[in-house]
């Protein structure tokens, strides 16, 4: 609300109630004039809130200017109370916000599944495994999350199994700190791409900076999500743990100081941006060969390529979405709600964090069965 606006009413009213003459005499004019002043203030009110109604492209101040085949629907430069109420009306971030949110939400669920011990949600992800059968599988799909949150089991494991397996010791075989790393960077991604969208319309400042957090989030989900299958295929074999893990490390902490640089969050560089990223990602396609070549007949071979390849897809799909502007670009002002690229590029972002999931539990829940006796 413009504040200065309405100043000078308030000023009037204090000043009509503080005459003396009218204290004392309340004439008609004096009423009159009191409900005179009462309209105008509302009116005055009523304008200011009108003016928080949603612009179209052109309105918009330069850096907001971003996607020009989103024509309506934007909100620009609002206050933060209103910015932040603006999550239940709506324009064209609502649904940007609301996707990822609730991926948000579904990922600190399933954090709170695995940490406290709840088998069911934590393992609805690996129900799809059911449907690639492997030689193995009927002996290690029920029942994961018992070698995933209660290490001690190993011990029983091992009488229970079948066949006659060596063990290594529980300590190593019940790290689960690479998991949580994963789970946490997704959060991480995908609440600062929800308050993103939610508060870069308020000020061009926050608009940079929250910008600048949206892809520094997308860059740490990217290099959390390699420690999962890095760390358990690579257990018992430090030195490759190293390498990929450091190299990802390195690498992904280059992405974030190039992004960093204010002018890399226009428009003009969403390709550049989209290729760094995605030349994150592929930087797991060695690791992810290393991996094949050594366990090339492990049973899981085809669960975790199974995921890890939807994962790939979903990605690449998403980035393809991003870049290209796709559907708006065909029928601008067509999607300007709902149905436009960045929340197909969404959507398909959680799909890829969520077949990634899936594959995680793979890893832990075979490198806590077999420990460091031999690779996946
Ligand atoms: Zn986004």
């Amino acid at each position: 609300m413009n504040t200065s606006e309405l100043g000078p009413v308030w000023k009037r009213k204090t000043g009509g109630m503080t005459n003396t003459t009218t204290l004392l005499i309340p004439s008609e004019t004096a009423v009159k004039d009191k409900n005179k002043n009462k309209n105008k203030s509302k009116k005055k009110r009523e304008k200011a809130e009108r003016s928080y109604g949603l612009v179209s492209f052109q309105e918009l101040p330069e850096y907001m200017k971003d996607n020009e085949f989103i024509l309506n629907y934007y909100r620009a430069e609002w206050p933060l109370k209103e910015t932040l109420f603006s999550i239940f009306r709506w324009h064209n971030e609502t649904l940007n916000v609301w996707t990822h949110l609730i991926g948000f939400i579904l990922f600190l669920g399933l954090t709170f599944a695995n940490l406290m011990h709840v088998p069911q949600l934590a393992d609805f992800i690996t129900i799809f495994t059911r449907h690639f059968p492997t030689s193995t599988e009927a002996n290690f799909s029920h029942n994961s999350k018992e070698f995933l949150l209660r290490p001690t089991k190993l011990i029983d494991l091992k009488q229970e199994l079948p066949f006659p397996m060596d063990i290594t010791p529980p300590e190593v075989a019940a790290t689960q700190w690479p998991f949580f790393i994963f789970l946490g960077g997704s959060m991480f991604c995908l609440l600062s791409s929800s308050i993103c969208h939610l508060f870069s319309c308020h000020s061009h400042h926050l608009n940079l900076l929250l910008l600048q957090m949206d892809y520094v989030g997308i860059a740490v989900m990217i290099i959390t999500s390699f420690f999962p299958p890095i760390f358990y295929i690579f257990q018992c074999d430090p030195h490759w743990q190293f390498i990929y893990l450091g190299g990802i490390t390195v690498m992904g902490i280059c992405t974030i100081i190039t992004l960093l640089s204010p002018g890399l969050s226009t428009g003009k560089f969403r390709s550049f941006r989209a290729l760094l990223f995605v030349s994150m990602g592929l930087f797991g396609l060695v690791p992810a060969i290393h991996a094949l070549v050594v366990n090339w007949g492990e049973p899981q071979r085809n669960v975790t390529l199974a995921y890890e390849s939807a994962m790939a897809v979903s990605y690449l799909v998403g980035a393809m979405f991003y870049v290209g502007r796709i559907p708006e670009r065909w029928k601008p002002g067509w999607f300007d709600l709902a149905g436009h690229s960045h929340q197909i590029f969404h959507v398909f972002v959680i799909m890829g964090a969520l077949a990634h999931y899936g594959a995680a539990l793979v890893f832990l829940e075979y490198r806590g069965r077999i420990g460091c006796d031999r690779n996946i």
